[in-house]
């Protein structure tokens, strides 16, 4: 009977595994599939200025909206396409993509604002990193200034620090603008911070979420706000969902937010309407 049932648990055990090992697969295979076919879109999220209610920017967040698998997350793809070493060209088809936006807006004669992109570790630790963002700036002919980079903890640890830093201080001279995103869920020393030549700290949306009624919360949200300013960075918090959250950022000083209670991830064509739209109203009125 021990037997038995060791042997059922066995076959359960390999049907799982075969399941979980057939999905991935399934998920691998489309991703290429996906890459070849460029079957990813951009969404553009608002970075506002919650003080002045003017809008500073947009975050390009990649979507994917698969035939046969439906919507697939970039928390679940981005971390695939870097096992896979697709992390280049994916990026690659995000870096060109944004940039043409930009030309698009510009030549429509809409009066644009910087485009941020995430950027991944092993993107960013790629030979070609570099070159692929002299090649989109020149192929759209856009301004250097109105690409900023998002970058998390992770793409500094030490074995490749050292020649990131000096990749991104050339970057930074071009105009560039380069921003921590996440700051705070990482584990990497602070010392970095005054290693790298920063625009911005993007304060994570952990730490939003539960404002302002979590002690912790406040403070931590409140020593980044400090900290930031005391580099002469700028911050912006993530996640921002309600009035209460954004009004107690801005009494603490937070100069951007960034959030559902802003504005949604939303397609190219949303942008004409939010780069037209009253912010200050939105900020103030409750
Ligand atoms: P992230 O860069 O920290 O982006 C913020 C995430 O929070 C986005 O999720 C966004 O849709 C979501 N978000 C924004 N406002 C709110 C809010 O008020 N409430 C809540 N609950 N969520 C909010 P998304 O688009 O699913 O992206 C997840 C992560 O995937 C991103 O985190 C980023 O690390 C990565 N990612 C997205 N697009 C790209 C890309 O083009 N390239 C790379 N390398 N990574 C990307
Ligand atoms: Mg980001
Ligand atoms: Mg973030
Ligand atoms: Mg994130």
């Amino acid at each position: 009977r021990a037997k038995e049932n060791g042997r059922n648990n066995f076959s359960f055990f390999t049907q799982q595994l075969g399941q979980e090992t057939s999905s991935r697969l399934t998920l691998e295979n489309a991703l290429r599939r996906a890459l070849h076919q460029q079957a990813f879109q951009l969404f553009y999220q608002p970075k506002i200025d919650i003080h002045q209610g003017k809008l500073k920017g947009f975050e390009a967040l990649i979507r994917w909206n698969d035939e046969h698998l439906g919507f697939v997350s970039p928390a679940d793809f981005i971390p695939m396409a870097e096992q896979l070493g697709l992390i280049d060209s994916l990026g690659n088809w995000v870096l060109h993509e944004a940039c043409q936006q930009l030309k698009w807006w510009q030549k429509a004669g809409l009066d644009v604002v910087p485009i941020a992109i995430n950027i991944s570790a092993r993107q960013l630790a790629s030979p070609h990193f570099e070159a692929s963002i002299h090649q989109a700036l020149q192929d759209s002919k856009i301004p250097a200034y109105l690409l900023e980079l998002e970058l998390t903890e992770s793409c500094f640890l030490p074995e490749h620090a050292e020649a990131i830093a000096c990749m991104l201080h050339r970057l930074r001279q071009l105009g560039i603008k380069i921003s921590i995103d996440d700051f705070g869920t990482g584990y990497s020393s602070l010392s970095y911070l005054k290693r790298l030549p920063l625009d911005t700290l993007k304060i994570d949306a952990s730490f939003v979420r539960e404002l302002p009624h979590a002690h912790d919360d406040c403070q931590i949200a409140i020593t980044i706000i400090a900290m930031a300013k005391a580099l002469g960075l700028n911050v912006v918090a993530e996640g921002i969902e309600t009035y209460e959250q954004l009004t107690f950022l801005r009494e603490q000083g937070c100069e951007q937010g960034q959030g559902y209670y802003l504005g949604r991830p939303s397609p190219a064509n949303q942008v004409v309407t939010w780069l037209a739209q009253d912010w200050h109203t939105q900020v103030y009125d409750h």
